[in-house]
């Protein structure tokens, strides 16, 4: 088997469950909506399915780390990931606490309310950080994604895991032939901080510098502490987080695009975004956090990475649903002319 081809995605599971209703209820109040959609979600999760379709293609495989509840939601969401063709073993089922679950509810318009109750996500602990370092089972995942929605004690210690084989700071993965180490770990570290942790929390894990931060526009604003919109403001911002720790920031910017800096190379790029009919855009930071983690592992470099990422994204705006809206390299081909994962097509 060659482990080297693994991607793991350590994070949250969640299970949807959406109401569209006329008007979003105010403090005491009952609305009636429609049909409650029941679906599979969680950021981790998502990145998970994100990264499995695109990276099928070059052999890419995909492990889960996480908990779920001892409950239905539980043994779904892990049927759910079993069908993408993610590893879930090392998705543990928890008797304390039950599966996580966001309560999401969207107005005619588009608006809308999220509460999320973690519960087996905030579980997520020792084993787990054990679990990304089991040689046998997981082997030296040649890119590791890291997702917020766990506690920051576990972000910093998958972070910690990973420093000691990270590939340094050209922020693509090196070649075994080059380096002379064929069976050594060249873990690369991708951390979503979505949702951005307190200010308190924020400034160890900039300083345990991980080689990807991907935030956006309002995670980057808590925490750099100011507004951040627009693409020039995303492009000052991920110089900025470079300037306090990650070794490559990306800062996406919904329909404006995404801005990376680069620290190895000085390089500052901006992508301006892949023109599409937007239907829904829930999922596309998620898809292009998944997107860029394959392109990496794939051994694209990093701003081309960043390009093929936000093709990826954009396709999943184009696409309703959240997993279900997740695109294959077809989906994109389809909506960006963006020939996954390299460029356009002629
Ligand atoms: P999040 O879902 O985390 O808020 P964004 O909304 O910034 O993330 O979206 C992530 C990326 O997906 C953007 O940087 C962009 O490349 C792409 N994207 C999002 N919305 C659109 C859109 N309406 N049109 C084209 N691309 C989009």
């Amino acid at each position: 088997m060659d482990l080297d081809a693994r991607l793991t995605v350590l994070g949250s599971l969640n299970m949807d469950i959406s109401v569209t209703v006329p008007v979003l209820p105010g403090p005491g109040a009952t609305v009636l909506g429609g049909a409650a959609v029941i679906a599979p979600g969680g950021k981790g999760a998502n990145q998970a399915v994100a990264a499995a379709r695109l990276g099928a293609g070059s052999g890419i495989r995909v492990r889960m780390v996480g908990c779920v509840g001892d409950d239905d939601f539980g043994r779904t969401l892990k049927a759910a990931l079993t069908r993408e063709g993610i590893d879930d073993e090392a998705v543990r089922t928890v008797p304390a606490a039950p599966t996580g679950i966001a309560m999401i509810t969207v107005d005619e318009s588009g608006e809308n309310m999220i509460t999320v109750a973690p519960g087996a996500n905030h579980e997520v602990g020792v084993p787990e950080i054990a679990a990304l370092s089991e040689p046998a089972a997981a082997g030296p995942a040649r890119v590791l994604v890291i997702s917020a929605e766990v506690p920051v004690s576990v972000i910093l210690a998958a972070l910690g895991t990973a420093s000691a084989e990270s590939p340094g700071a050209s922020g693509g993965v090196s070649d075994s032939s080059e380096t002379g180490d064929p069976g050594g770990a060249r873990r690369l570290t991708v951390l979503n901080l979505a949702p951005a942790p307190a200010g308190a929390d924020i400034g160890p894990i900039l300083e345990a510098r991980p080689d990807w931060l991907v935030v956006n526009e309002s995670e980057a604003a808590a925490v750099l502490g100011r507004p951040v919109g627009g693409l020039t403001e995303a492009a000052r911002a991920a110089a900025d987080l470079v300037a306090a720790g990650a070794r490559n920031a990306v800062v996406t910017a919904g329909a404006a695009g995404a801005a990376c800096q680069c620290e190895e190379r000085g390089l500052s790029r901006t992508v301006a975004a892949f023109s599409v009919r937007a239907v829904d855009t829930v999922g596309a930071g998620d898809t292009f956090v998944g997107a860029l983690a394959v392109a990496l592992a794939d051994g694209i470099a990093p701003g081309e990475a960043v390009t093929a990422a936000a093709a990826a994204g954009a396709a999943a705006a184009a696409r309703p649903g959240t997993q279900a809206g997740m695109p294959r390299p077809a989906d994109i081909r389809a909506a960006t002319g963006f020939e996954w994962p390299l460029g356009l097509v002629k």
